[in-house]
This record gives C-alpha cells, structure tokens and sequence, in this order.
C-alpha cells in the first residue's frame, strides 16, 4: 500500500472529533508531499534541526507541530511557525517558549506532556508537578502561550488493558485540572494520546489528538 493508501484508511477510521497528526520524522520531504496531496496538512516532527528544514522546504499551510523532547535552547529556532508544542515538560522550558513567542509577536499553543507511562524513560509531569505549576504565581505571566491540553505516552507493551488505564488516568488528570483550573477557557480541550499501535485505544479513551508516524509512512531508518 502507498503512503496515500495508509493516511485513506487511517482517516476512515477517525471520528470527527479526533485531529490526525502525521508524524513524518526520520520520512524524506517527497512523502510528506505525497500525504500532502492527499489532503493531510497537520504534521509532526521530533527533531528541531528536521522539522526547520521541512518548514523551509515544503508548503506554507503545512502546521507543524513539535512532539518530541524539546531542548530550551532550541526554541528560537521553531519559535517563528510552530503550531503547537505538544512535549513541554518543565516551567523553564514553558520560560523560554515564552521569551520566544514574544519576540515573534505570537501566541505559542502548547500541552503539558503528562508523565503516564510505567517506564521513567520518558519525559513529562508528574501530577503533583503539574499542580505546583499550574498554582506557580509565574504560570500567569506567560501571555504569549495558550496551554490548550495535555500529552501523554503509553508505556511500549503488548498489555491493552495497561496501555487503556494509562490513557484513562490522562484523561481523568485533564478532567481534574479543567475542572480546577481551566473551568472558564474553551481552549483547554486536547487530549494528545494515541500512536500507530494504540491509536483506536486512545480514541476510546478520549483523544483528539493521534500521532500517527510509520502507519501511514511505514518503518523509521533511523
Ligand atoms: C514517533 C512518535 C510518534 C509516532 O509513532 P508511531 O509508532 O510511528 O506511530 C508519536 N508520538 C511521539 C511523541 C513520537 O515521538
């Protein structure tokens, strides 16, 4: 099946509540094209140096969000046309975005990356760090970025019933923190889970956010 084939398929699948993300690192330009043409125009990278190279290579419409571990000191290269940052994971980072968007002049939307997963290899909050972030008399100061959700990755197994308890206790933290502290902004509404092996897990769970990378494009060479 060609990468058109893969991305019809997948979009079938969807509801209408739920956003495809095509993730195409580590994928040459001429497949993004390929997908791009196929109507896709929601795209995500992992690697600051790939994803400017893509932006300046490919077309303008194309909205590029950044999923992977972002280094604060990278920002400023991504700052000028990211969408969304889906993997924040600490106030300095949140620090820098901000110091960034405002010297572009935008709004930077971000997700707080939620650390569910039972390996500690991953990146992201705790829910008790996501909390004395949100009550951090600094949280407020940050004008040039939306906060519009959470992220989380399940742990890599075989065990659904695990990787659907993970994605439950996402949603429930984002439940809890909407509720608490996001009661009044309609922005605050994405559920970022869900890949090419847990992606209809993640729909049931919740999601309006799949990050889809070798579903439609096949196997990394990394
Ligand atoms: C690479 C990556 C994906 C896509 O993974 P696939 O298994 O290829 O679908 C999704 N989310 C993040 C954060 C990634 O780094």
């Amino acid at each position: 099946m060609s990468v058109t084939d893969n991305l019809i398929k997948i979009r079938s699948t969807l509801p209408d509540s739920v956003k495809l993300v095509a993730v195409s690192k580590f994928h040459p330009e001429d497949s993004i094209i390929e997908v791009y043409n196929a109507g896709q125009r929601i795209f995500g990278e992992s690697k600051v140096q790939e994803i400017t190279r893509k932006f300046e290579n490919l077309p303008k419409d194309i909205v590029w969000h950044f999923i992977g571990h972002l280094q604060s000191n990278k920002v400023k290269y991504i700052a000028p046309f990211i969408e969304l940052i889906h993997s924040v994971d600490s106030k300095s980072l949140l620090m820098e975005i901000q110091k960034q968007a405002a010297k572009n002049n935008r709004v930077i939307k971000c997700l707080l990356q939620i650390h569910i997963a039972s390996e500690d290899s991953k990146f992201g909050f705790d829910e008790n760090e996501v909390l004395n972030l949100l009550n951090d008399p600094d949280f407020n100061q940050f004008k040039n970025i939306k906060i519009c959700g959470l992220m989380g990755m399940a742990t890599f197994t075989d065990n659904q019933l695990q990787i659907r308890n993970e994605f439950k206790r996402l949603k429930s933290i984002f439940e809890n923190l909407k509720k608490d502290y996001f009661g009044n902004d309609a922005d605050f509404c994405e559920i970022s889970i869900g890949m090419s092996d847990d992606y209809t897990i993640a729909i049931e769970e919740g999601s309006t956010l799949v990050r889809v990378g070798s579903s439609i494009f096949g196997i990394r060479n990394y």
